[in-house]
């Protein structure tokens, strides 16, 4: 049987997301492991992207805030294969005006198995991994396979 796999490199692209409420902790969370961090390649929404290069002094592709399509924006990279691992601390005791935006970005990140941290233990155990240091095959669930056969439903 042919596994599909997503090959990722020993350089691994990281996405960071933080709800208002949660900006704080990931900052925390960014500057313990800016050294880790500063060997691969850093994504974000607007806020949180500006946060963190201004105050880790790291270099961060951001994409536009979130509430304004941003986490639809890395949604997108996730499908397309264009990240390997998401750092998303999100609000639990806060309602976020883009919450449809928030679940579909969860869910896109559990379809494509890419690594999800929402919390800082979470976090800590993916960032400590030796995975993080070596290139990385990630199987892709075969769901394509998985629903119903269009052409046994034709009408
Ligand atoms: P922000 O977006 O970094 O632009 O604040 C985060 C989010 O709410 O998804």
């Amino acid at each position: 049987m042919n596994i599909p796999l997503k090959k990722m490199e020993k350089v691994k692209n990281i996405v960071l997301i933080a709800h208002d409420n949660r900006k704080k902790d990931l900052l925390e969370w960014v500057i313990y492991n800016r050294g880790t961090l500063s060997r691969h390649r850093l994504f974000a929404t607007g806020t949180t992207g500006k946060i963190i290069q201004e105050k880790a002094d790291l270099p961060v592709h951001r994409f536009i805030s979130g509430p304004l399509g941003g986490d639809q924006q890395i949604g997108a990279k996730i499908v397309s294969g264009e990240i390997d691992f998401m750092v998303f601390f999100w609000d639990p005791l806060t309602a976020q005006p883009h919450d449809p935006d928030v679940k579909a970005l969860l869910r896109i990140a559990v379809l494509y198995n890419v690594p999800m941290a929402c919390n800082r233990s979470s976090a800590d155990f993916v960032i400590s991994s030796s995975l993080m240091d070596e290139p990385y095959n990630r199987v892709i669930v075969d769901y394509e396979s998985r629903l119903p056969n269009v052409e046994q439903n034709k009408i």
